[in-house]
């Protein structure tokens, strides 16, 4: 599977190509933990089991006590992230996650209203199946956050915990569960006409249609990346979010060094 390129790969190539070349180049992003970034942990470990929340009578306890739990456990997941993390920035993030909990427990129930509680519950329901997916034709790998069963179909759901829009999805989450659906057909010999996105940190979960003109996207973008890996070091577009990214280190060397020799 080593010349496998993953989905996770398409999704750094969107936010910067360069992510991509630094990444098979075998340099790690460094990344500062800061509150934010493991109140965003947090929330996704909640989301694993927002269905709870949606049986429960109490909603707002039910959040608190996966708050809590997941405040708990973050440092064990997250191990070789969170090594030795300071207990102030946990408690900050842990802050930060509850001001957040009437927002999320006002979008569970907006979507439970909207869908019903047992469609709900079967879109926040993980499958006991595997979720390491991988395609031995497009030579490619990928794992959703969730296998769910809705209205028949074996559908990949993904958890997001950044801002949400105000309908549908970013094209960014549109892709990256058009890479998976890809993958999951592959598995499964059977068409994924949708998948689903949750936005962790509003309580949305969303159904997301996958459209054809995506998959000839992702495919497309599939060939960029093997090119990256490949050794060919992408230029380095003009909206590159550097200022969050945990390889500007390394990227300002190679421009010092191309500079020199251009
Ligand atoms: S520092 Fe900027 S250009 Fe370099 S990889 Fe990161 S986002 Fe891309």
């Amino acid at each position: 599977m080593e010349d496998y390129i993953r989905v996770s790969d398409i999704s750094n190539y969107l936010k910067c190509p360069r992510k991509v070349y630094y990444t098979y180049q075998g340099y790690p992003p460094i990344m500062t933990v800061t509150p934010s970034y493991v109140a965003a942990l947090i929330t996704k470990e909640m989301a694993q089991y927002y269905a709870e929340v949606v049986t429960s009578e109490d909603k707002i306890s039910s959040l608190q006590s996966l708050l809590d739990m997941s405040a708990q456990q973050v440092s064990i997941i997250y191990r070789d992230e969170l090594a030795g993390i300071d207990p102030e920035v946990l408690s900050l993030a842990t802050s930060e996650v509850r001001s957040h909990l009437e927002g999320i427990m006002n979008g569970i129930q907006t979507s439970v209203q909207a869908q019903g509680s047992d469609r709900m519950l079967d879109m926040l329901t993980s499958l006991d199946v595997e979720c390491v997916l991988y395609s031995e034709k497009l030579h490619l790998s990928g794992s959703p956050d969730r296998l769910v069963m809705l209205d028949g179909c074996l559908i990949p759901s993904i958890i997001r915990t950044g801002k949400a829009p105000l309908s549908g999805a970013w094209k960014y989450d549109r892709l990256r569960l058009t890479a998976l659906s890809i993958l999951l057909e592959d598995n499964h010999d059977s068409a994924v006409m949708k998948g689903i996105v949750e936005y962790a940190r509003y309580g949305i979960i969303r159904e997301v249609s996958i459209r054809r003109a995506d998959k000839r996207k992702v495919l497309a973008l599939a060939g960029r990346v093997r090119k990256i890996r490949d050794g060919r070091l992408p230029e380095r577009p003009d909206d590159a979010p550097c200022d969050y990214c945990g390889h500007i280190e390394h990227c300002q060397v190679t421009q010092t060094l191309a500079s020199r020799f251009f």
